[in-house]
């Protein structure tokens, strides 16, 4: 990896410390290189990262783990953060119809049960659960089925309007955050598969915890993760290859090689003056937006470890709220007292992009999904937070075209779920991609 022409400095530098970056830089310090992450933002996190309010952990944006990524659940070992502590959503969904609740766990007997689809549906959801469970959940993201949308592989399974618009588009709206089920069928089918072999989970300090833990894992191991720093700019040395960053605050950083892991329109940016080819395979089109409502109630407003869907076909509530869940249900649940942690999403586009009106919305659709709870009395807003891109959109044949962990330029790596697919596990893996493809590089 090195050359006479590159100066010294840090093995690696990792431009950004969301779980891809960190993921790689966790790797590389583990086997002995030197690794210095760069993060725009104030802690550790990016997508992924969790604020505190009163001792509670309030993720920006509800998210969860699907329990069986594989990736995801390595990094997780390995950073030794206790199994007690990835706490799994074991009541499931909820699914508000406009008139009452249907509970569906992802096990067999409950969707057996479960009201929110005719019998009919649930048993050729039951068939399409089989199916997907015969392989592993990461064969189906390179099947032929990943040619056509979500909605069409649904329709071809025999799936009629009743069940799209009742249960399909509400749940899967809120996993790919985004209504339309556009997104390509070997993504969904990888999703599925992951979701029907373990419960959601989230761990005990909220999402930012696997984050803070490797952010410390990769100092215990003497690199450095510098909060607040902006990367401006890639520097290259006289043989063309990246010889470290540039950074806003206007200092020259020298590392052997860089990995570029930062999110879809950062990448483009950072990529586009040294590598424009690369740059134009950065998944470009409109981004999947969520807008996030957190509060802290003093009494719960429900409990059980249970995520709630609103499946209600009549509700065009300007934003609507597709998705509430208690979270400290989960990463409290012995605690005796407030406050509760409410997260609130809505995922329907057009949504304001500042979130505006959300916190009075969620207050409108609690009135009708718990009409005795004193919602004024009790709710606490804590804040609103937009991600105008969340993730990208994995239409068919998006990913077909993504840029690769190399890009044209010597010892330039990308790593960031825009090289995978748009989850915690596509940014974990890809992290580890990027941090493989220096480690087999010669030293
Ligand atoms: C609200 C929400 C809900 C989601 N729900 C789920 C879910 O339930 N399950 C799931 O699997 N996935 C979910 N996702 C997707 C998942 O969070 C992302 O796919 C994943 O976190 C992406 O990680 P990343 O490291 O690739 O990118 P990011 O987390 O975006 O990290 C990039 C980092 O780079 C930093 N950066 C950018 N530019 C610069 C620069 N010039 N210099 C220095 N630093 C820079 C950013 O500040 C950021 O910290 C959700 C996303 C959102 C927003």
């Amino acid at each position: 990896m090195t050359s006479d022409t590159t100066p010294r400095g840090d093995d690696v530098i990792v431009i950004g410390a969301g779980l891809a970056g960190l993921a790689c830089a966790h790797r590389l310090a583990a086997r002995g290189r030197t690794v210095r992450v760069l993060e725009a933002g104030r802690s550790p996190g990016g997508r992924a990262r969790t604020e505190w309010h009163e001792g509670r952990p309030v993720d920006l944006g509800f998210q969860v783990l699907l329990g069986r990524y594989p990736a995801a659940r390595a990094l997780v070992r390995e950073l030794g953060i206790p199994r007690h502590d990835m706490r799994a959503f074991s009541g499931g969904a909820a699914f508000w119809n406009g008139t009452g609740w249907n509970r569906l766990a992802p096990t067999p007997p409950s969707l057996a049960r479960f009201g929110g689809l005719a019998p009919g549906d649930r048993l050729r959801l039951a068939r399409l659960a089989a199916e997907v469970l015969r392989r592993p959940a990461e064969h189906w993201l390179d099947d032929p089925a990943a040619g056509r949308t979500t909605e069409e592989d649904l329709r071809a399974a025999g799936f009629g309007d009743a069940a799209i618009e009742g249960f399909f588009r509400p749940f899967w709206g809120v996993v790919f955050l985004d209504r339309s089920l556009s997104a390509d069928a070997g993504y969904f089918r990888f999703l599925l598969g992951s979701l029907l072999r373990g419960p959601a989970v989230l761990p005990a300090d909220g999402l930012g915890m696997i984050a803070e833990w490797a952010a410390a894992a990769i100092r215990q191991r003497g690199g450095h993760v510098e909060l607040g720093v902006r990367v401006s700019e890639i520097v290259r040395g006289d043989d063309g290859g990246a010889s470290g960053v540039r950074t806003a605050d206007g200092r020259t950083l020298p590392a052997r090689a860089v990995v570029v892991a930062t999110e879809a329109p950062a990448t483009r940016e950072l990529l586009e003056p040294v590598d424009p080819d690369t740059a134009r395979r950065v998944p470009a089109g409109a981004a999947a937006g969520v807008v996030t409502a957190a509060f802290a109630l003093a009494r719960p407003l429900y409990r059980g470890r249970v995520i709630l869907v609103n499946a209600d076909r009549e509700d065009a509530g300007t934003p609507r709220v597709d998705l509430m869940c208690q979270t400290t249900n989960v990463t409290r649940p012995e605690a005796v007292g407030g406050p509760h942690i409410l997260l609130a999403s809505s995922v329907t586009t057009p949504g304001p992009a500042d979130g505006s009106g959300l916190a009075e919305a969620v207050g409108r659709t609690v009135a009708r999904w718990s009409p005795g709870y004193a919602w004024a009395a009790h709710a606490e807003l804590i804040g609103v937070t937009a991600h105008e891109f969340a993730q990208y959109r994995p239409a068919p044949g998006v990913r077909d075209d993504l840029p690769g962990t190399r890009t044209r330029v010597p010892r330039l790596l990308v790593a960031g779920d825009l090289t995978t697919h748009p989850s915690i596990e596509g940014a974990v893996r890809s992290g580890g991609a990027a941090a493989d493809a220096l480690l087999a590089a010669p030293a």
